[in-house]
């Protein structure tokens, strides 16, 4: 763990900075007038300090991108050494940084998807998924899943399937969303893993059939979903979906963005089950925030229509050197230093054996499940029911006071509606870990007194 002293000088320039923010900055995803939010003076591996100096063990990884901790040092001086030589250059030309990204990166994306077409972020990585997959088919439509998120541009935003969408643009542009497999609350009332799989895929192949597969170009999925619930898929779905999509000539788009690049336990989520799409979107874990950037890995044959074919689309920063700089250093730390390997042994030895103890001594605990440093804890209010101890898309009292709880047992956490995700930097050390869980489970104590009684 670290230790660094905070200076009255650093935390007064934190409230000049805060003062300000709330004079002139608009918030992401809030009603700004009553938005009163966390200032952030420094940051270090897992831990950051907050407004007045206090040090918060990070297992969110801020919005689930900094895989590899904060302020790497390989990584900062990758940066700055970039930013000595050349900062910016225009996406037409050849860059050594973007040039050696996108050399990494198709080597560690499965199968045939050797070419990266650079965003700036997720949610742009799906629009030009998306239009590659409309040009390249010829057809409009989008299949995507309720219970996802796949960015807050306007097509990403439609084909995302939560509240963000409903209450930011419902213009439909062609998206279909289907049910997706989802055990704990299935929508198809399985009872068993092999029954959801089975269930799920029918319903999908039904969805596929009644919307008309010459008019479908593209499904888009979470691997493993983020933001909404960390629900890794059952056994066969994600190969039943592989199938279903060849079957129908629909183009696979993996949407990695939260569960690639170690996230999930292995470098993407995807190798779980051997499934390699025809274009996967990255971006976070990519280097891990440290300068924006997402992307599309684009398999051979979608990569064919665009040999000859102009591809109608492009960004000025596309490749951007700093942020490739990052990407080649993240990538090379994250390898030298065993990061995926770690994240799945921190899953399987430390996370997943926690939280089972958790859910078996706290009855607010209605489920937990994940993979590597990617875990999710729903809780309910009545283990029968599984009636969720928030709303589908808004908060409760208890659920403030399970945040509460966290942060002033010192964790800054990921909440959701009705869950807590444990989502650490896949390099966090172990006892940092172990004592992040020891205050999640005080938090648990304090949900408990919320169950029915
Ligand atoms: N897709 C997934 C699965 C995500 O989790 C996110 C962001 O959380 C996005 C896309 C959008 O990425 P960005 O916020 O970089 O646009």
């Amino acid at each position: 763990s670290v230790n660094t002293v905070i200076t009255a000088e650093q935390i007064a320039a934190g409230k000049v900075a805060h003062d300000l923010d709330r004079e002139h900055v608009f918030h992401s995803w809030q009603a700004q007038g009553p938005f009163d939010p966390m200032t952030i003076i420094k940051a270090e591996g897992s831990w950051i300090w907050d407004g007045e100096g206090n040090k918060l063990l990070d297992l969110s990884s801020q919005l689930v991108n900094t895989n590899i901790g904060h302020q790497h040092p390989k990584v900062v001086a990758a940066i700055q050494a970039q930013a000595a030589d050349i900062c910016t250059i225009a996406p037409q030309y050849v860059n050594n940084a973007r040039s050696e990204a996108a050399r990494l990166i198709a080597e560690l994306t499965p199968g045939d998807l050797n070419r990266i077409f650079f965003t700036n972020g997720g949610a742009d990585a799906n629009e030009h998924a998306i239009r590659m997959a409309r040009v390249h088919t010829g057809r409009h439509k989008v299949l995507s899943a309720y219970r996802s998120y796949h960015g807050g541009t306007h097509l990403a935003v439609n084909v995302t399937g939560d509240p963000r969408r409903v209450a930011s643009d419902n213009a439909s542009d062609g998206v279909v969303h289907f049910f997706p497999a989802y055990p704990y609350r299935s929508y198809f009332n399985s009872t068993t893993e092999a029954e959801e799989t089975e269930r799920a895929l029918r319903h999908l192949e039904d969805t596929i059939v009644l919307e008309g597969p010459s008019n479908i170009a593209a499904l888009i999925l979470e691997s493993i979903p983020g933001s909404c619930g960390i629900y890794v898929p059952p056994t066969g779905y994600m190969e039943g979906v592989r199938q279903l999509t060849r079957k129908y000539g629909i183009v696979f788009i993996a949407d990695e963005v939260m569960a690639g690049f170690g996230r999930a336990g292995k470098w993407f989520a995807v190798n779980h089950w051997n499934v390699t799409p025809d274009l996967l979107t990255f971006a976070k874990g990519v280097n891990s925030g440290y300068v924006p950037l997402g992307g599309v890995a684009i398999s051979d044959a979608i990569f064919e229509t665009f040999r000859e074919r102009v591809y109608p689309g492009g960004l000025t920063y596309s490749g951007h050197p700093l942020a490739s700089a990052a990407v080649v250093a993240t990538i090379n730390a994250m390898k030298d230093e065993g990061m995926v390997e770690n994240a799945a042994r921190l899953g399987a030895d430390i996370i997943g054996p926690a939280l089972e103890e958790l859910k078996a001594k706290h009855p607010s605990v209605g489920d937990v499940r994940g993979t590597g440093c990617f875990w999710a804890v729903e809780l309910v209010t009545n283990r029968e029911t599984r009636e969720p101890m928030a709303p589908y898309g808004g908060s409760s009292p208890a659920m403030a006071a399970v945040t509460a709880a966290l942060k002033s047992g010192g964790v800054l956490p990921f909440v959701n509606f009705n869950r807590v995700h444990v989502v650490p930097p896949l390099n966090i050390s172990d006892e940092d870990l172990r004592a992040g869980l020891a205050v999640l489970d005080e938090a648990l104590t304090v949900a408990d007194g919320f169950v029915d009684a």
